[in-house]
């Protein structure tokens, strides 16, 4: 079984995805710690506006995760790395390099092979697995989901400003609702949540009532 979530930067697909895997005994695979690692990468090896050593870097790499979704480039532990505010800025620029998207596609149907998986992304209803068993797209407005990552943000003991945090969204959500190809794109065959006024396990709920409604 496939289930795919797509959705803007911030709308909470990452924890609700978690929960969901958990209930379900599902695999997790967040698509977005993937570019996010190819980003690092790229700054780590100084190649960040080298589009041929990004392409390169992607190929190389070995991603993975482990059970409690921790990602690891070459068998390094970089959770922590790839969600830095550096990362964050560049990572959308590194997902519209056409043939980093083609290596991050084939590797993601790879990792989901004969196993009942929950894939969070931008283009999993639409490029990754068109034809998964559910297809959600997860939403909330651009200011609830600057509120959300402000309070991440503090719970980790990051002072941050709401309306960096804001614009930062918007521009991110720009750039991937703007792609050439893998764009976030909304469909008529997935079910759409605006979370704006849900809490996380009401989604949480939402999801596990439609897939149990067909299952
Ligand atoms: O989900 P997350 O915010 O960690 O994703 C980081 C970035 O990775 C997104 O802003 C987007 O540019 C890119 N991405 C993508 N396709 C996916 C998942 C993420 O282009 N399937």
């Amino acid at each position: 079984m496939v289930i795919a979530i797509d959705g803007p930067a911030g709308a909470g697909k990452g924890t609700i995805t978690k929960k969901v895997a958990e209930k379900l005994n599902l695999v997790y695979i967040d698509t977005g710690a993937m570019y996010r690692a190819v980003t690092l990468e790229a700054f780590r090896e100084n190649s960040i506006d080298n589009e041929e050593r990004i392409i390169d870097i992607a190929h190389r790499i070995k991603i993975k995760f482990d059970e409690e979704g921790k990602t690891f480039i070459d068998g390094i532990d970089v959770s922590r790395e790839i969600r830095s505010t550096v990362v964050t800025s560049a990572v959308s620029k590194v997902s519209s390099i056409v043939k980093v998207r083609e290596e991050m596609v084939k590797q993601q149907r790879e990792m989901a092979k004969g196993l009942n998986v929950i894939m969070e992304g931008r283009d999993i209803t639409t490029v990754v697995f068109p034809n998964a068993d559910f297809k959600f797209y997860l939403d909330a407005t651009v200011e609830e989901r600057a509120r959300r990552r402000q309070l991440q943000n503090e719970e980790k003991g990051i002072t941050s400003n709401y309306e960096e945090i804001k614009q930062s969204i918007i521009d991110r959500d720009y750039n991937d609702m703007h792609k050439e190809v893998g764009a976030l794109k909304r469909c008529d065959d997935q079910i759409y949540i605006d979370s704006t006024n849900m809490s996380i396990d009401e989604v949480v709920d939402f999801i596990i009532k439609k897939v149990g409604e067909v299952k």
